[in-house]
């Protein structure tokens, strides 16, 4: 991938950047609905390649219904469907939404694992969709590399990297400890709606100042 920055941003320029971004937004969250670790989890399984408020609509009246492991494995495969299907992939999300309340329910006595190496363990469940419940579930300071955050961090110079992983790490260890915690929805605020995959608003962008991107627009 050619370079998009024109050098790594540095420490006083990471220190701005996300003070401003903290600034504007002190409290940062998610867009998916949810009220507990395990609806995280169900929205977070729901979510690839969908959008949040697409995943909300089919979650919020799924949830009224059924929102423990037990009461949407009793709605079986189909009666999940009946709730997802106008979610992308819902088929498959269905299969692996069952079965990984199943073995919730038989390997983790109903309770949402609080590690990497167990959350990962359920059906359709890998890496970024476990940085996303550890961070935003039980407030550890992971990083749920998804598109955004890739070209943000490419874009940006704050953390290039050739992969999801590699700018994963790099944010890890670049991001200051007292921002670790919120970086991530900050991260995703900003590519989801400013810096956009194509023609990004850099004339609206608060942190203009602190990106090293080539090609900012005025
Ligand atoms: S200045 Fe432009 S390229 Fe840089 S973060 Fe803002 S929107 Fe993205």
């Amino acid at each position: 991938m050619a370079k998009l920055y024109q050098r790594k941003m540095n420490k006083a320029e990471i220190l701005s950047f996300f003070t401003i971004l903290r600034d504007d937004n002190p409290h940062p969250t998610t867009e998916l609905i949810y009220s507990t670790p395990f609806e995280l989890l169900v929205a977070v399984l729901l979510s690839a390649q969908a959008t949040d408020k697409g995943v909300n609509k089919a979650t919020v009246p799924m949830f009224k219904v059924a929102n423990t492991p037990e009461a949407i494995a009793a709605l079986g495969v189909d009666g999940i469907k009946n709730y997802i299907k106008t979610i992308g992939l819902f088929n498959t999300k269905a299969e692996n939404l069952y079965k990984t309340c199943q073995i919730l329910i038989e390997k983790f006595n109903s309770v949402i694992p609080e590690n990497r190496a167990d959350l990962e363990s359920l059906p359709g469940v890998g890496r970024k969709t476990a940085n996303v419940i550890l961070n935003t579930a039980f407030k550890q300071p992971t990083m749920a590399v998804d598109t955004h955050i890739f070209r943000v961090g490419n874009r940006t110079g704050l953390a290039p990297g050739k992969d999801v992983l590699e700018v994963e790490q790099e944010l890890l260890k670049r991001i200051p400890k007292d921002f670790m915690l919120d970086a991530h929805h900050w991260l995703i605020l900003l590519g989801r709606y400013i810096c956009v995959a194509r023609s990004p608003k850099c004339a609206a962008c608060l942190v203009y100042n602190e990106c090293q991107f080539k090609d900012k627009t005025a």
